[in-house]
């Protein structure tokens, strides 16, 4: 079994209207990706912030801009297709309980819980870039993954999203000097004790990084803790569909893993991979 769970529908361009992409030719475009590409199960994770409904969890400017698609409307688009239904949802501390009863309202058979933002800076986005005032990379990493702790023990999300994001710039910004796994301690410990299942994604193979999602001492650690596995590729074109995915097989072979998470009603099984 080979998934594709993180994908994204349409582009992340702000003028991309939403009735151009939820509609049967699209997703067609990516069932047939997925075909070529021996990928048997296939869902959609629309980011939260597209929707009104998520202005209920957040008022962030980027936010404002950005939620202007009916989630109910989205729901019922996916549910007369192939697709398993899901939601890329970022975990904004403080505000549990609201994305909490967002969430429970609609059906999904997953959720991936992302943390994009350190307080109201993102550290994947220009614009809000955490990095802009020089920010320290010790300061930056070690609240990015506590954050990501914080995401996995709130126990709102089922796939753990991009585990290591704070990397997707590479060399472009500064790197911390201690032994990464310094940072990922607390994030690792809270994976173990929550078993939310660790994403590996190749989104990080098209960014300036130039790797995989997340590191593999990181994948090692959340293993050795009893960690299982979700594989998507993060697409946001049809094109992208199981984007990487030699390498991304290799990466779990790599490190010992021989089966990844499956997804229904929020309910998960285990198959092996391939
Ligand atoms: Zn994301
Ligand atoms: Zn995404």
């Amino acid at each position: 079994m080979l998934t594709d769970y993180h994908l994204h529908l349409r582009p992340d361009d702000e003028g991309a209207a939403a009735e151009d992409y939820f509609t049967e030719r699209n997703v067609d475009r990516y069932l047939e990706a997925a075909e070529e590409r021996g990928i048997g199960e296939l869902g959609v994770s629309e980011h939260i912030h597209r929707f009104e409904q998520a202005l209920e969890i957040w008022d962030h400017p980027f936010w404002r801009e950005n939620a202007i698609d009916d989630l109910d409307a989205y729901c019922g688009f996916v549910r007369t297709t192939p697709l398993r239904l899901g939601i890329e949802a970022d975990f904004i501390p403080g505000a549990e309980d609201r994305i909490a009863s967002l969430l429970e309202a609609r059906e999904f058979d997953y959720v991936v819980g992302s943390v994009h933002f350190l307080g109201d800076r993102a550290v994947d986005h220009l614009g809000f870039d955490v990095w802009e005032d020089g920010g320290d990379p010790d300061r930056v990493w070690s609240r990015y993954f506590e954050t990501l702790a914080e995401a996995a023990r709130s126990g709102l999300f089922d796939i753990l999203a991009h585990p290591d994001l704070v990397k997707v710039w590479g060399k472009a910004r500064p790197y911390p000097d201690r032994d990464l796994r310094f940072y990922y301690e607390p994030a690792v410990e809270a994976v173990a004790e929550s078993g939310i299942a660790v994403e590996v994604s190749t989104a990080g193979l098209r960014k300036p990084v130039g790797e995989i999602y997340p590191a593999p001492e990181f994948a090692r650690m959340c293993l050795d803790a009893g960690a299982e596995f979700a594989l998507s590729s993060d697409a946001h074109l049809p094109e992208d569909v199981g984007y990487g995915y030699d390498r991304a097989q290799e990466f779990l072979a790599g490190i010992g893993v021989e089966r990844i998470c499956v997804f229904e009603g929020r309910e998960r099984r285990l198959e092996p991979i391939g």
